[in-house]
């Protein structure tokens, strides 16, 4: 077997199996680091129906995930570890994507889903050489918005809490105050630090302290919200709204669409073209000089008397 976690006894190979509509660029096992924890949000589905929602409602090439753990416990593996997968934007190429079958923004995994969690997990960190560390999709760089994957993961992969359950529930619905700690007030102290409300250098320690108390507040009163330093629905739905307002703002298209548009030398000669850069040497040298109007019709055929035209001034050129 190449991998260990081939020897779970609830794996399920779907590799190859599932609808696509080409295939994912890959890189290798030693590329990936990071192991990212997803929630479906449905109540219901499977790899096939995640793939079929991945590849014909999105247009991606295939299922994002490249492990989907039902709520029987069986673990349907979609991809090989050296495939990348589209799950965490930009983090995609160095992580592995597991999604649990659920909503847990109000509900738990099942026992089987962590024991299942639990074990694959702990086959992947032998499967990957240069494995650094386990993350929900919600802490990687620019999802910090997104509510997934809800679940407290971390209390299930250490089998700290009974059934390997969680103390909190870690649940989204829990209104954080003042006293509490676990794994949902450290997510709400990183979307705090991610929207600027930067809790006196303290940083993400789990425990909802002094510093949390002033960062919710401040954060409240700039939202014009009741300033009572209860984490509710209320100031949970702003601070996802704010976090994700900044990650449409910070995404990247912008730019690279915006580059795609500009144009060199001719009106009609666009940057990203692979003629660009020697189109604009011919301009600058005199070689070509384009119609009166400033297109140049890049993609038109040329005909002899232009060959010529072109070849004669390039040779006038290289004698002067
Ligand atoms: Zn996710």
């Amino acid at each position: 077997m190449a991998y260990h976690f081939e020897s779970l006894p609830q794996l399920v190979n779907l590799r190859g199996k599932l609808p696509h509509d080409g295939w994912q660029p890959t890189n290798s096992k030693y590329s990936k680091t990071d192991i990212a924890v997803h929630h479906s949000l449905t109540d219901q589905g499977d790899a096939y129906s995640f793939s079929r929602y991945h590849v014909y409602t999105n247009g991606w090439p295939e299922i994002a995930y490249h492990f989907v753990i039902l709520k029987d416990g069986t673990i349907q593996w979609c991809h090989g570890l050296q495939v990348i997968s589209y799950h965490v934007g930009n983090s995609n190429s160095f992580a592995v994507g597991v999604c649990l079958v659920g909503d847990f923004r109000d509900t738990e995994p099942t026992k089987e889903q962590k024991r299942s969690l639990r074990e694959l997990h702990a086959q992947l960190k032998r499967d990957m050489p240069n494995y650094k560390r386990t993350r929900g999709h919600d802490e990687f760089p620019g999802y910090a918005w997104k509510p997934c994957p809800e679940f407290d993961y971390e209390a299930v992969l250490n089998g700290k809490a009974p059934e390997y359950g969680t103390a909190t529930g870690g649940k989204a619905t829990r209104t954080l105050g003042r006293g509490d700690k676990g794994l949902d007030v450290r997510r709400l102290q990183k979307k705090l630090i991610e929207a600027g409300y930067e809790m006196d250098g303290h940083g993400a320690d789990s425990s909802y302290g002094p510093a949390t108390e002033k960062a919710v507040k401040a954060f409240q009163r700039d939202q014009k919200l009741d300033v009572d330093g209860l984490v509710g629905p209320k100031t949970r739905a702003k601070l996802s709204a704010l976090l994700l307002n900044k990650a449409e703002a910070d995404k990247p298209e912008k730019t690279e669409k915006s580059k795609e548009d500009e144009t060199v030398a001719f009106n009609d000669v666009y940057k990203n073209k692979w003629y660009a850069d020697e189109l604009k040497e011919a301009k600058e040298e005199g070689i070509a000089k384009g119609q009166p109007n400033g297109d140049f019709n890049p993609e038109e055929a040329v005909t002899r008397a232009e060959a010529a035209v072109f070849a004669l001034r390039a040779y006038k050129k290289a004698k002067d």
